[in-house]
């Protein structure tokens, strides 16, 4: 009787719950059931391009499936800026994806993120849960390797050669790694001057390292 009486409770709460705070689409917002809504997997689906992204870095292979644009941008600006966490899975999805369209032959032994920015307002690494959320999905480990031994600039607003400069010396690796695949896996790929300080970091002791963005970019023809 106890327990017909408290999961009738849980169920009023749940109800309740979902009213109050109602599921919505993380990309367009729309109240429904499912976390990205059918017109929205629509779009994406038709954006979905896998393929490897071409960089001045020649020891940098990274993949992302779409253009930071429209649903993707508004989802990634949302979980950095605003904390909606909500984004996280249909952002890990693109990675997961795109881990099984090009990545399906390697061997990955542990999924890492990017450090991130410090940012007193932010208590969480937005490439650290999409990386996190991937790992998962795949059954992979999830390692933090890297650490961000000074404080730099945002890549942001910087041109090509001032990114370079920016990452040069920022990262460290803080773990116990010796021979591993990596894949590091990121929000936005731009130039790729921060993936690239990454994997030069890495790959002294690694095996193969590799990356994976959710999405890419050009850099905006004022900064070249
Ligand atoms: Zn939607």
């Amino acid at each position: 009787m106890v327990v017909i009486v408290n999961m009738s409770l849980l169920n009023l709460l749940d109800t309740l719950g979902s009213l109050i705070f109602p599921k919505r689409c993380a990309y367009c917002d729309e109240i429904q059931s499912k976390s990205v809504c059918y017109k929205c997997e629509k779009i994406l689906n038709r954006m979905f391009r896998p393929r490897i992204i071409e960089t001045n870095y020649k020891d940098l292979i990274c993949f992302s499936p779409i253009n930071y644009n429209g649903l993707v941008k508004k989802a990634i600006l949302k979980l950095k800026f605003n904390g909606d966490k909500s984004c996280v899975p249909p952002l890990s999805d693109l990675i997961v994806r795109t881990i099984k369209v090009c990545l399906f032959k390697e061997k990955i032994d542990f999924i890492t993120c990017v450090p991130s920015y410090r940012d007193a307002k932010k208590d969480y690494n937005q490439s650290e849960l999409i990386a996190k959320s991937a790992a998962n999905k795949l059954g992979l480990s999830f390692k933090n390797v890297l650490i961000k031994i000074k404080e730099n600039d945002l890549q942001h607003d910087l041109n090509f050669s001032d990114r370079q400069i920016n990452v040069k010396g920022v990262y460290e690796v803080c773990s116990n790694i010796s021979g591993e695949n990596i894949l590091i896996c990121d929000d936005v790929i731009t130039t790729g001057a921060t993936l690239n300080e990454c994997v030069c970091v890495l790959s002294k002791f690694s095996f193969s390292v590799k990356c994976v963005a959710a999405s890419y970019t050009k850099l905006n023809k004022n900064l070249k």
